[in-house]
């Protein structure tokens, strides 16, 4: 095996050595063995006794180089000083011939950044973080992976008191916008130097392909990291992904979902819907997620401006947010009706009101996102085919009238595309399943009683969320009444 630590042989200004706490009567709750396999993780990580004992923070292969990274970042709008890794732990990068990836315990112990936190995450939270992750890969949307999670019957005291669970995450890297902003805010006489150290570390490993010019790198890393930002965000916002804590030191630097949360998958469409609890406010409500990740940007840009130089230059690199988003918005929501986009202005102009007329439509009468677009790829599928069934989606629109009228400009658009590719696309891109708070909270409560079979059922099903699988079908009803009354908050 071969473990290498990239950021920690930066210097200790990044990193500080840490090792795992042990945790009592350690278990499986489950494994990711086809993500070992394609990462090229031994066999018996995930098999052997020895795994549950390292992946459960009692033990550790040689090699492992267990570390804690420092962080600071905005939280809620608010600068919030030096936060870090307070609960996750690296245990190291694994190098394998098919990548290197770097390897996390989340809920591992107290570090030096864990303030006034018990270093712990719970069962229920952890679940969440297991099952999301895998479902966003499932779902084609850039994301940490989660390699396993383990439970242990260590207490742990949240608003009640609940058990300790530990997932093993993977990611390219887990650098997050936070690691800039605490170098670009450090006024020691180092600071400066190591946030070009670090800003110069994250291009050379991670930006290779990109086509970085000599002069300016440190803008093309904005650029870099905003486009990136902006497709991701386009991603969420066309499955109907909540993040729910959208602070600066959850931003990945690589475009990835990272810290799952008080996440959800809309159920009704309602762009002011807040999923997280603690989130008074709503700033992290879905509809103002696009414009979150600007202001997460803005706070980027400010942090690498001592290294950009020119004012003109980092906004020209963060304006490409505003193109970006827009452009890969409006194709993820023309994929998701089966359109392709038209060239002429006045066309592509039309099919805008088109879809911003549906999106009203929906959000008039909070119509169940996913269950709405993937009616509506069947009904297109089979108009296609020359049968016209829209009843499945009419029954799912109070006001008729409103939906007659917008279904017959739709079909007449539909008529008149030269090409029926993009309309068998269509259950490609509207998934059947997403990981709603509901079922979660069903295998949460089983896993509670000692019975992991939930969490393997969802995390199989979440693994292909474009197929059929029939006999799941009541995983993709519209949600019971009691689902809305489940209440996420930051507490984890
Ligand atoms: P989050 O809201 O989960 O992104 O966490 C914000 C910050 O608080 C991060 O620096 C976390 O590492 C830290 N944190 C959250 N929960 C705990 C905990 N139970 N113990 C220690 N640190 C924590
Ligand atoms: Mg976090």
């Amino acid at each position: 095996m071969t473990w290498i630590n990239r950021l920690n042989a930066l210097g200790p200004a990044y990193t500080t050595e840490v090792l795992p706490t042990p945790v009592p009567e350690p278990s499986w709750v489950s494994r990711n063995f086809e993500l070992g396999k394609a990462l090229g993780l031994p066999q018996d990580w995930l098999e052997g006794a020895e795994g549950l004992q390292v992946f459960s923070g009692n033990g550790l292969w040689e090699g492992m180089q267990p570390q804690a990274s420092v962080y600071s970042g905005h939280q809620f709008g608010q600068w919030a000083g030096q936060l870090g890794d307070g609960r996750a732990l690296s245990l190291g990068e694994y190098a394998s011939p098919q990548a290197t990836l770097e390897i996390q315990l989340k809920g591992a112990g107290k570090t030096p950044y864990s303030r006034m936190g018990d270093g712990r995450a719970v069962l229920r939270s952890s679940i969440r973080e297991y099952l999301c992750s895998e479902a966003m890969a499932g779902l084609g949307i850039p994301t940490t992976r989660a390699l396993c999670l383990t439970a242990s019957t260590l207490p742990i005291l949240r608003e009640k008191l609940e058990t300790a669970a530990i997932v093993t995450r993977t990611a390219p890297s887990f650098i997050r916008f936070g690691h800039f902003e605490h170098f670009a805010n450090d006024a020691s006489p180092h600071g400066l130097e190591h946030l070009k150290q670090l800003a110069d570390f994250v291009i050379q490993n991670y930006f290779q392909s990109e086509n970085f010019s000599l002069t300016q790198p440190y803008a093309k890393l904005l650029e870099c990291v905003t486009v990136r930002t902006a497709h991701l965000i386009a991603h969420w916002q066309a499955v109907g992904f909540c993040h729910g804590v959208m602070n600066t030191d959850n931003m990945s630097i690589l475009g990835l979902t990272i810290d799952y949360g008080p996440f959800q998958f809309l159920d009704g469409f309602n762009p002011q819907h807040i999923c997280n609890h603690s989130d008074s406010m709503g700033r992290y409500a879905y509809g103002r997620q696009p414009q979150v990740a600007y202001w997460n940007l803005f706070c980027l840009a400010q942090a690498l401006m001592p290294l950009i130089e020119e004012q003109d230059l980092a906004m020209k690199a963060l304006e490409s947010y505003k193109t970006t988003f827009a452009e890969s918005w409006e194709r993820g929501f023309l994929c998701k009706l089966g359109l392709e986009k038209q060239a002429d202005p006045d066309q592509a102009a039309e099919d805008k009101t088109l879809l911003n007329d549906l999106l009203q439509l929906l959000a008039n009468e909070q119509v169940d996102f996913t269950i709405f677009w993937r009616r509506l790829s069947h009904a297109a599928e089979q108009t296609q085919a020359g049968c016209t069934e829209w009843q499945s989606v009419a029954d799912l629109i109070i006001d008729q009238a409103a939906w007659a009228l917008w279904r017959n400009r739709y079909m007449n658009r539909l008529h008149h595309q030269p090409s029926t590719l993009a309309i068998s696309k269509m259950l490609q891109v509207n998934p059947k399943f997403v990981l709603r708070n509901h079922l979660a909270e069903a295998a949460i409560q089983k896993s509670k009683m000692g019975d992991h079979s939930e969490v393997e059922t969802l995390f199989k099903l979440l693994m292909t969320p474009f197929d059929e699988q029939e006999q799941f079908e009541s995983y993709a009803n519209i949600p019971p009444d009691w689902a809305s009354r489940i209440e996420i908050s930051c507490s984890s």
